[in-house]
Order: structure tokens, then sequence, then C-alpha cells
């Protein structure tokens, strides 16, 4: 795991720029969309004794938080044999919290799954909360938010992840990106989708096809209020035109003409 990956994604570049972590995070996302690792990197930005932006991935601490072995980190997940995390497991966060870290300026407490907490361990929680001790930072992570207490959340940092994002081909990323780009330029679009031709049948289609996912993409960033590269309604707009072109080339249409049809399209005034 890069622990310095999450620093470089822009939402994220806040919450490790200088020493502003807060006591209490909450990271939510469905399965697979980085929850271990954020929660992992949030918890060596906290014992990170690097100077500038942390964690920086080069320190001792930085290097025992990596393999796991930082003393100042703690781990607290449902047993296997268990339904629920138990009050006894938080309560030993508790008691360790009041202890002074051992190497670093700081202890990370991550709580995997916090959902799973039975309603005492959540009420011991919420102590914690309420009164944490200064070199304390506890990371709780959940697929579903909404099952922690509402006293519990609102003392936290909410941070929310999306569906990982499948890689998408790379020349097709960057054909598709060339496009979006000139779209709404007719001259830019008529250069573009001239070079189109030289597509074979199966680039242009993947072409296309990460055209019409980054238009996905904009979209849900748009419903969160995110910034977005072309403004509503156009991705939507767009994501329909390139489905319709791919329908072409899927019927034998010439690339050619596929080509001369998005030109047409992508400067329509509406
Ligand atoms: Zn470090």
């Amino acid at each position: 795991m890069d622990i310095t990956n999450f620093s470089e994604k822009q939402r994220f570049a806040p919450l490790f720029d200088g020493d502003r972590l807060s006591h209490a995070y909450l990271i939510s996302g469905p399965a697979g969309s980085g929850k271990a690792a954020l929660a992992d990197t949030l918890a060596a930005a906290a014992v990170c004794s690097g100077a500038g932006k942390r964690p920086c991935g080069k320190c001792r601490d930085c290097e025992k938080a990596l393999r796991g072995v930082h003393p100042d980190i703690a781990a607290v997940e449902k047993p296997a044999d268990r339904r629920e995390i138990q009050v006894d497991q938080v309560r030993a966060v508790r008691a360790d919290a009041a202890v002074l870290p051992n190497e670093a300026e700081r202890k990370a407490y991550i709580i995997r799954d916090a959902g799973k907490m039975n309603p005492s361990a959540q009420n011991a929680i919420l102590k914690l909360l309420e009164e944490p001790p200064r070199h304390a930072v506890l990371i709780l992570t959940a697929e579903n938010p909404s099952e922690l207490l509402p006293t519990v959340r609102s003392r936290c940092v909410e941070l929310i992840l999306s569906p990982a994002e499948e890689a998408l081909p790379e020349k097709a990323e960057k054909l598709a990106a060339g496009l979006l780009e000139a779209a709404g330029d007719e001259l830019e679009t008529a250069r573009f989708t001239f070079t189109l031709d030289k597509l074979s049948r199966q680039e242009f289609t993947e072409m296309l096809e990460a055209a019409e996912t980054m238009c996905a993409r904009m979209l849900r960033a748009d419903a969160k209020g995110a910034g977005t590269v072309l403004p509503s309604p156009l991705p939507e707009r767009y994501a329909a035109v390139f489905s319709r072109a791919r329908e072409f080339l899927d019927r034998n249409v010439g690339t050619g003409h596929v080509a001369g049809y998005l030109c047409a399209e992508l400067n329509r005034r509406v």
C-alpha cells in the first residue's frame, strides 16, 4: 500500500496538509472503496514525525506504520466468533487512550466496521468522543454510517468514499479526454474527429466507452456538488451521443461516418 496515495488526491489533500488532524473521523463508503487504506493513511499521518505533508512515508514512524507494527496505532474489529464489536474492546481503547503515546506525538485507534459496535460499545465510544485525550485520534470506518448513533456521527469528521473506479484503458482515456475537451468548439472538434478516422473499429469503440464512462463520472461528481469538467446537462447529452455512435460502429457504419456524426452532434446547439 502506498500511504501517500490519498494525500495526492485533491479532495483529501487538506487532511494531510500540516498539523490539522481532527480528533475523530468517520470514513464511510461501499466495499472496495478504500476505507481501510484511508484509515491506515490517517493513522500514519497521526504518528508521522516528518516535516510538512503527513504521512511523509519516509520517517521511522511511517515505516513502522506501514509494516503494521507502530506501538501507537491500534485497530479494533469484530472478533471472528462474534457478531458485534464488544463493549470490552472499546473500554480497552478508552483505557489505553488515557495513557501518553509510546513513541509518537499521538495515538491512533482504528475501529473497523464500526457499525458492528453493539449499543453499549457505541455508548462507550461516545464517552471517548465527548472528552478525547489531546493526543488521541479515533478513526471509524463503516459501510453504512446510519448504523451508528447520531451522537457518535456528529462528533466525527465524515469522509465519504465513492465506489472504486475502474481504470480506463490508457489510450482510450487519452483520446476520450481530447474529444471531450474539443467538444463544443467547432474547429477543434472538426480537427479532432478528423484524426479518429485512422482508428480501428475496436479502438474507436474503446474510446467511446471511455468517453461515456467519463461523462458518467462527471454526472456523479455533479450530484455531490464537486467540481465538474463540463457543465450540466452536457455530460448527459454527450453520453447519449457516444452511446449512439457505438451502436453505429456495431452495425458496421464506417469509422469516417461515425466521426462525422460525432463532430456534428458535439457541436449541435440545443
Ligand atoms: Zn512520516
